[in-house]
C-alpha cells in the first residue's frame, strides 16, 4: 500500500483540474487495501519478480478510481521509484522524456519561416 500522499496543488493549475480537488485524491487509492507489496520493490529482488510484481500492481491501477490523478503526481514530482497510476519508474521516465522533448521543440522558432520584419 502507498503512504499517503498529499495532493500537489499548483497555484498555476485551474479550478476544476484533476489535481484542484476539494480533498485528498489519495483517500480513493485501490492500493490502499493491498496488503501485498506490490508497488514498491524489495531489495535484490529478481527481474522475473518485479515483472510479475509490476504486472499485478498494474492491475490494481487499471480499476483504481483515482488513476489519472496518481500517474500526474508521479510524473510532476517527479516520484523515482515504484509503480503509481499504472505506470513503472521507467514508463514514467520515458513519458518526462517525451515532455522535455516537446517543450524543447515548442519553444523553437519554425524552421523555414520567415520573419515579417
Ligand atoms: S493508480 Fe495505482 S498506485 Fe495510484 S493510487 Fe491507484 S492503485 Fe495506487
Amino acid at each position: 500500500m502507498l503512504q499517503p500522499i498529499e495532493p500537489v496543488m499548483d497555484p498555476a493549475t485551474p479550478p476544476g483540474h484533476p489535481r484542484d480537488l476539494g480533498g485528498p485524491w489519495h483517500s480513493e487509492a485501490a492500493c490502499r487495501s493491498d496488503e501485498a507489496g506490490l508497488f514498491f520493490a524489495p531489495s535484490k529482488e529478481p527481474t522475473a519478480a518485479r515483472l510479475a510484481r509490476e504486472e499485478a500492481a498494474k492491475r490494481v491501477c487499471a480499476r483504481c478510481p483515482v488513476m489519472l490523478e496518481c500517474r500526474e503526481h508521479a510524473l510532476l514530482q517527479p516520484e523515482p521509484y515504484g509503480v503509481w497510476g499504472g505506470m513503472t519508474a521507467a514508463e514514467r521516465r520515458v513519458v518526462l522524456a517525451r515532455r522535455r522533448r516537446r517543450e524543447v521543440e515548442l519553444q523553437r522558432p519554425a524552421a523555414g519561416i520567415a520573419v515579417a520584419g
